[in-house]
């Protein structure tokens, strides 16, 4: 792997070695492997565990540097977001190798198997079961809203491992084969005409022990890292994650394709994505010029508010960047950032319908039907705001909703009192259930 000193510029060693390195006529599953064993997928990781060591700001740079050389980007996905960098945190050398190695390569899809019916915001009340037999653990139970599931080969579950402790002191957190007898993902249609997320019925299916990443009973600490990266990866100004047009893992198809003729096409998931979502503030001002409200002083004060949030999202992630150069932190940023995404997500999305009128009522679900309202006021842009329009409800749920946010920045920043509840001494099996 090529180390990237102080005194060379990321954006220039990853154009370094896409010069020598990218091939449109590899396979997906080829280019990824290169990128990833490179340490150029996921340069957020630390060295030695497939990545360069390098800030969020500086590993948007490096993804947004891949884009425009006009390489095939890493891959995206919870994997290369959420499960890579917390086994990089909480998993042995042997799991690092395990896990993150066809994570960043592309080769494995992950899913985040976290929400239950009944524990949503609440997830220490999940009631999923893992029961110990010998080497393995025997588990059961349901979750819900799994983004990606159908696609995946692995998810990062939850599992109560001791109902007879305070429910955050029993939970387990395991890498969990999801092709294997005793799981069923049924896929559920969201408002966007897609199924991006499912349920998943898991009926006696067995993960090993050694898959038990941070140690038996010991998942909330766990947890807790996958969803502190979650919130700075949705977050205004985050965006580290990379965005790509081919899927990973084995069931999406992608891995056997020529990675030159995936460059440049629409990403998997369509412009409802969070990645689709930073250029907004530039597309509604494209917009108010096409409909001729760019004169209207209610239009330009909402635009300006939006140009306004964009930047404070952007500095935001400019001041963490310097602070832990410094090896200090902003207590909530991750937290706050994640708000700020969700405040300008439904400025855009009230702005974007109200320049659009009426023809903010009609949404093509397909590509025909796009370009039949493409002759509407507004054009092809007209789609591309009821897209962002009908998925701008999701980001400020998941991840933990906008409330549970706040009430985190209360509790954990502003040190304010929590509300009383007797969760913390209490065994999980004596707790009333949902
Ligand atoms: C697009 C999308 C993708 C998702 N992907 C995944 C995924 O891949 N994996 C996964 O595990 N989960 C996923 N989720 C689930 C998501 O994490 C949960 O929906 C979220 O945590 C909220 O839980 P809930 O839906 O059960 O709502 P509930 O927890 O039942 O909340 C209902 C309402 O009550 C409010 N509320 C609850 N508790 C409090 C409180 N203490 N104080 C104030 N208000 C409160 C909430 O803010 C909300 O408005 C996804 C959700 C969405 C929308």
């Amino acid at each position: 792997m090529q180390a990237v000193g102080t005194d060379i510029d990321a954006a220039t060693a990853v154009t370094e070695w896409l010069q020598s390195n990218w091939n449109p006529d590899l396979t997906v599953g080829e280019w990824w492997e290169l990128l990833g064993s490179s340490g150029w997928a996921a340069p957020t990781l630390p060295e030695g565990c497939y990545g360069k060591g390098l800030s969020r700001a500086e590993g948007v740079r490096v993804q947004e540097t891949i884009a425009s050389f006009g390489a095939l980007p890493a891959p995206g996905g919870l994997g290369l977001l959420l499960a890579a960098p917390t086994i990089a945190t909480h998993g042995t050398p042997e799991q690092q190798e395990r896990y993150v190695r066809p994570i960043v390569t592309g080769q494995q899809a992950w899913c985040q198997l976290f929400s239950e019916p009944g524990a949503g915001s609440d997830l220490a009340s999940l009631q999923c079961r893992a029961e110990r037999d010998g080497d393995e653990w025997v588990v059961t139970g349901q979750k819900v809203w799994t983004s990606g599931g159908q696609i995946a080969d692995v998810g990062m579950l939850l599992a109560r491992t001791n109902p007879d402790v305070p429910k955050h002191q029993g939970i387990t957190y395991f890498a969990f084969d999801m092709r294997q007898p005793g799981v069923e993902v049924r896929p559920l249609r969201e408002m966007t005409g897609r199924a991006l997320f499912n349920e998943v019925f898991i009926t006696e299916a067995r993960v090993s022990d050694s898959a038990v990443i941070g140690g038996t009973n010991n998942g909330w600490a766990v947890a807790n890292t996958t969803l502190a990266f979650e919130r700075a990866g949705l977050g205004a100004g985050g965006g580290s994650a990379a965005v790509s047009p081919a899927a990973p893992g084995s069931i999406a198809g992608d891995l056997d394709r020529r990675a030159g003729d995936l460059v440049g096409s629409r990403v998997r998931g369509g412009a409802g994505g969070p990645g689709g979502m930073l250029g907004t503030a530039r597309l509604l001002q494209t917009l108010a010029r096409q409909v001729g409200a760019n004169t209207d002083p209610l239009v330009r004060q909402d635009l300006a508010r939006l140009y306004t949030l964009t930047e404070i999202g952007r500095f935001q992630g400019l001041r963490s960047r310097a602070l832990r150069a410094t090896g200090s932190d902003i207590p909530g940023m991750g937290n706050i950032a994640k708000l700020s995404m969700s405040i300008i997500l439904r400025l855009s999305r009230d702005l974007g319908l109200r320049l659009l009128g009426p023809r903010g009522t009609l949404h093509g679900y397909d590509a025909a039907s796009s370009e039949a309202l493409a002759g509407l006021p507004g054009g092809p842009l007209g789609s591309m705001v009821t897209e962002m329009a009908l998925f701008a409800q999701a980001p400020q749920i998941y991840g933990g909703t906008d409330e549970i946010q706040h009430n985190i920045i209360g509790e954990r920043v502003l040190g304010l009192p929590k509300e009383p509840n007797n969760d913390k001494v209490t065994p999980f099996r004596d707790l009333p259930r949902n």
